[in-house]
């Protein structure tokens, strides 16, 4: 754990936040500012800063969070329309909390990725 990260503060129960699926290896909650009607975040619990870091290190914990997060999406109710699997990873890509973490988005149209 790093006690400097939100997200290992929420993961250690230090910080609140809507858990909607847990496993002995990853966490899964809803987003503090939703940018669609589903709009979930699936992390491991070990820290990692970004998706490249967790696969170099841990190729199964890699395997575990992609799992997670299709269930996360199968639980929302997302399977038969769609929905976006989205790491934002590094500066230009706008990551914020450098703890990695899946954006599970959907229950909408999402239009074009990069619109
Ligand atoms: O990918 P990026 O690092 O930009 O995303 C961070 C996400 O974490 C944002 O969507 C933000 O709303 C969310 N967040 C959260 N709970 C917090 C702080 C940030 O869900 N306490």
């Amino acid at each position: 754990m790093d006690n400097d990260c939100l997200f290992c503060r929420i993961v250690a129960g230090e910080i609140p936040a809507t858990v909607v699926h847990e496993t002995e290896t990853t966490l899964a909650f809803r987003d503090i500012d939703p940018k669609a009607p589903v709009h979930v975040l699936v992390i491991p619990k070990a820290h990692h800063p970004d998706v490249v870091a967790l696969a170099r290190a841990d190729p199964a914990g890699s395997a575990d969070l992609l799992a997670a997060a299709a269930a996360v999406a199968e639980a929302e109710g997302l399977l038969t329309d769609g929905f976006r699997l989205l790491f934002n990873t590094g500066g230009y890509a706008g990551q914020e909390v450098f703890h990695v973490h899946a954006h599970v988005l959907g229950g909408t149209s999402l239009g074009p990725m990069l619109a």
